[in-house]
């Protein structure tokens, strides 16, 4: 395309609410084989719900949001919103300590608070009736976490994020044109699937450690052009190494900064708009 054609392209595209950084990142959509989606905040709303409190309900509440005070995760967002509404309020806890991928542990009252998935409780032993309330809840979209103190698990609680309205049409547009739909997080194998069947996702890679989703999208990168579209501050790497890198507008500066396009609008059918204007701009009779 001219320099003139790539002006054009851009310039409308920053119309429709899509920043496109340079005409570059125009070029490599055209050639994009898969889309590859964070879940949390991108695919869903990122504005998770407590929907069930398995247990002493007071006191794991109780518990979890002593815990959950110092973290700034969705999860712990959504547990301390709760406990307010609850009118529980959280106790001070010494030691607090959050560990990427897994939950957060802290001293309460002398004994050791942890609330997380099992890669935190292993050393746990969890009832298996408690482990098979955990599936059911999985397979309904819910995220679990286990809440224990001292030597045993008090309970559980499941936190529920629901898609976004436009998802299922964004993905819908994106698979009409051919190309593959992948969801990448960090959530559990279950509920990722659940919610990827619900907007239409072709495949899921989950329970991803922050650190590796770069790798995941090098990976699926030998079948072709890869975008990431993400809002993290964990989905950076990944953003930076993907052939087009797509940030969502309300996401962290970290993502708006290693993305090449920003939707503004936090529309994901932008997605597909911005892979129109690249064909438009590039598919021209030279
Ligand atoms: P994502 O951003 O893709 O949802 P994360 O890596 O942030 O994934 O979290 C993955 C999993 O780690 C969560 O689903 C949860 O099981 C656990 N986890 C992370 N942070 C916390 C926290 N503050 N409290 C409880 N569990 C947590
Ligand atoms: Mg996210």
């Amino acid at each position: 395309a001219t320099p003139t054609a790539l002006m054009v392209g851009t310039g409308r595209g920053a119309k429709m609410g899509i920043l496109i950084k340079n005409g570059e990142v125009l070029e490599a959509v055209n050639d994009v084989k898969t889309v590859v989606f964070d879940k949390t905040g991108t695919i869903t709303v990122g504005k998770p719900q407590v929907t069930n409190i398995v247990g002493d309900e007071a006191q794991v509440l109780k518990v979890a949001a002593s815990l959950e005070a110092g973290s700034e995760h969705p999860l712990a967002t959504a547990i301390l919103a709760r406990a307010k509404t609850e009118q529980i309020t959280p106790s001070d806890v010494v030691d607090f300590e959050a560990i990427e991928g897994k939950g957060v542990t802290a001293r309460l009252a002398d004994q050791q608070g942890v609330v997380g998935n099992h890669k935190l409780l292993d050393t746990f032993k969890i009832d298996d009736e408690l482990v098979q309330t955990e599936t059911r809840l999985q397979n309904e979209a819910k995220t679990v976490v286990f809440v224990g103190l001292g030597d045993r698990i008090i309970g559980l609680i499941a936190i529920q994020d629901t898609p976004k309205t436009t998802s299922t049409e964004a993905i819908a547009a994106l698979r009409a044109r051919g190309l593959k739909t992948v969801m990448l997080t960090g959530d559990n194998q279950r509920v990722a699937e659940a919610v990827a069947q619900q907007v239409g996702i072709d495949e899921v890679i989950a329970d991803v450690l922050p650190g590796d989703k770069a790798d995941h999208v090098q990976q699926l990168q030998r079948d072709g052009k890869v975008a990431f579209v993400g809002d993290g501050i964990n989905d950076a790497p990944a953003l930076t190494i993907a052939d087009v890198g797509i940030a969502m507008g309300s996401g962290t500066d970290i993502a708006i900064d290693a993305g090449g396009i920003v939707l503004v609008k936090n529309d994901l059918r932008d997605v597909d708009r911005a892979l129109a204007l690249s064909q438009k701009t590039f598919n021209r009779i030279k």
